[in-house]
């Protein structure tokens, strides 16, 4: 029985889920952790109804206000990628979306901070969650350029929206030893890991061509 089976939805979705399972393991995701989470939270909970058939296919999907649900993919990628320096304890979020990537997170670390521009998305997602029995989430309704200093220093920071260039707040609230994925660029976008390696020191990984949505600044209601 899947702890997140709530809604009773039936066998078709189960194999549409290990579709895309399957699909996550030949795009060379390989965490056990990441697939079984991935397999087990229900993702159509965090899509309008009328595209919630789309859930289970490996793209990104329209959730109001210009904005997408990442591509289930790039969100096994980047937290693949974040678990491979070790179980973080405190996370920060940049771009709350959905609330999907923060559902991730939270079955696998040990707190999401998560920081969104869009209040009603904000508000959706903290709901999903809520429903989810997720409370592992802490939500901010605000621009992440800023990070949340406050909750800092964080273990891993993950941002789903590109900013031309990396904002500066952010390198002091990464922890030494910590893990930024964030993709940066405009037309043309790349995702970048950037390793604390001690308190001055900043490694600089490029990993892959992508395309997210663009880092705004400021908040709306
Ligand atoms: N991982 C989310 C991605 C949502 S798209 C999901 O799968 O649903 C990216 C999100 O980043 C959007 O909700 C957008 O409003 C938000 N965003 C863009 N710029 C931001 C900023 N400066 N601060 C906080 N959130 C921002």
């Amino acid at each position: 029985m899947n702890k997140f089976d709530i809604q009773g939805i039936g066998m078709t979705s189960r194999r549409t889920r290990d579709r895309l399972i399957a699909r996550l393991v030949e795009q060379g995701i390989d965490d056990p952790r990441v697939l079984e989470v991935m397999r087990e939270l229900p993702r159509h909970l965090f899509i309008d109804e009328a595209l919630s058939h789309r859930a289970y296919e490996d793209t990104a999907l329209p959730i109001g206000f210009n904005q997408t649900i990442s591509q289930p993919y790039i969100v096994a990628k980047m937290t693949e990628i974040l678990l491979n320096g070790g179980r973080p304890e405190r996370v920060l979020e940049i771009g709350t979306g959905s609330g999907y990537q923060s559902a991730v997170l939270a079955c696998l670390v040990g707190k999401v901070f998560s920081v969104e521009r869009i209040l009603p998305l904000q508000k959706k997602a903290r709901s999903r969650l809520r429903e989810l029995s997720l409370r592992n989430v802490y939500f901010k309704h605000a621009d992440g350029g800023f990070g949340w200093p406050e909750k800092g220093p964080f273990d891993a920071i993950t941002c789903a929206a590109a900013p031309e260039q990396i904002p500066s707040e952010l390198y002091p609230q990464l922890a030494i030893g910590g893990r930024m994925i964030i993709p940066v660029g405009g037309d043309k976008q790349e995702l970048r890991l950037v390793i604390r390696s001690s308190d001055t020191e900043y490694e600089h990984h490029v990993l892959e061509g992508v395309k997210f949505v663009p880092m705004l600044s400021g908040s709306v209601v």
